[in-house]
């Protein structure tokens, strides 16, 4: 994954992908110079808003990433322990045990997913209150 360096923004310090454009946190364009206008909101602390995408946010919360793909991996285990080990004592397939598996693994990707959103949001919060 190319999103994973980072370089550091001219004009307000934030970490930022290696590939972006733009600071998403204080709107800075790469490759130019820190503009006067840029150093006095820097300084006074205010920022212009920043362009706060799913994809930025994403991009600077590798926890909440990993969490979420962990989840979708607990669905894929599930559903396929679901059809190997969803059998009766005399080895027959059952379609209730099947559900038991895809059930649990159901309530437990789910909660990874909400445990990912969550950190999602605080990460968000956290960024904003800076
Ligand atoms: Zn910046």
């Amino acid at each position: 994954m190319a999103g994973l360096e980072r370089k550091k923004c001219e004009a307000c310090g934030t970490w930022c992908a290696n590939d972006a454009a733009k600071c998403w946190n204080c709107g800075h364009v790469f490759g130019e110079g820190v503009s006067e206008e840029e150093k006095e909101n820097v300084a006074k602390g205010q920022i212009l808003a920043p362009e706060a995408t799913e994809e930025n946010a994403l991009e600077n919360n590798i926890v909440a990433t990993i969490l979420k793909a962990l989840a979708y991996v607990v669905y894929a285990v599930a559903f396929l322990a679901g059809i190997l080990l969803g059998k009766d004592l005399k080895g027959d397939p059952s379609f209730i045990l099947m559900l038991v598996y895809w059930i649990a693994g159901l309530f437990a990707g789910t909660m990874l997913l909400g445990f990912s959103e969550v950190i999602r949001l605080l990460h968000e919060i956290n960024r904003k209150t800076k």
